[in-house]
């Protein structure tokens, strides 16, 4: 049975949820993925899917696959391991950053030390704002 996330707090414009450490993320189950939480439906996400893995040492990524119209950004948070796409093999390892188009062919596999990982998934040249243009700062204090 999968591991479930567990609410921190919610309101009008927010949800906060916690998944538990590293050790915890293993006990993840979705469809083939042993040790991946998808947040898009657990966090009500609407403009990108996130995934949190966790691969043991020495373990791979059940397949290869692409996307139909998502890029997908691989950021490793620690361990390490191997990436492939398209037949071209590199090293991973903690602050690795890699985006794949969403043709590319691409699997995992961990070292010794086995990988944990995000994945975010957007939708290939859907971004039309970022950082200063789409940020609104306020001087705001906080509430007592
Ligand atoms: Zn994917």
């Amino acid at each position: 049975m999968s591991k479930q996330t567990t609410l921190i707090a919610r309101g009008e414009n927010f949800k906060a949820l916690d998944l538990g450490g590293w050790e915890e993320i293993a006990q993840y189950v979705t469809g083939p993925f042993q040790g991946k939480v998808f947040l898009k439906e657990a966090a009500e996400l609407s403009g990108c899917e996130i995934s949190v893995g966790a691969l043991p040492p020495s373990a791979a990524l059940p397949f290869f696959h692409s996307h139909k119209q998502n890029e997908e950004v691989y950021i490793v948070l620690r361990g390490g391991g191997e990436m492939q796409v398209d037949g071209k093999t590199f090293p991973l390892k903690e602050g690795s950053v890699v985006r794949v188009s969403p043709a590319g062919m691409r699997s995992l596999k961990s070292g010794a030390e086995g990988m944990s990982y995000l994945c975010i998934q957007t939708k290939a040249g859907s971004l039309s704002q970022w950082t200063g243009d789409d940020g609104v700062i306020s001087q705001q204090p906080w509430e007592k």
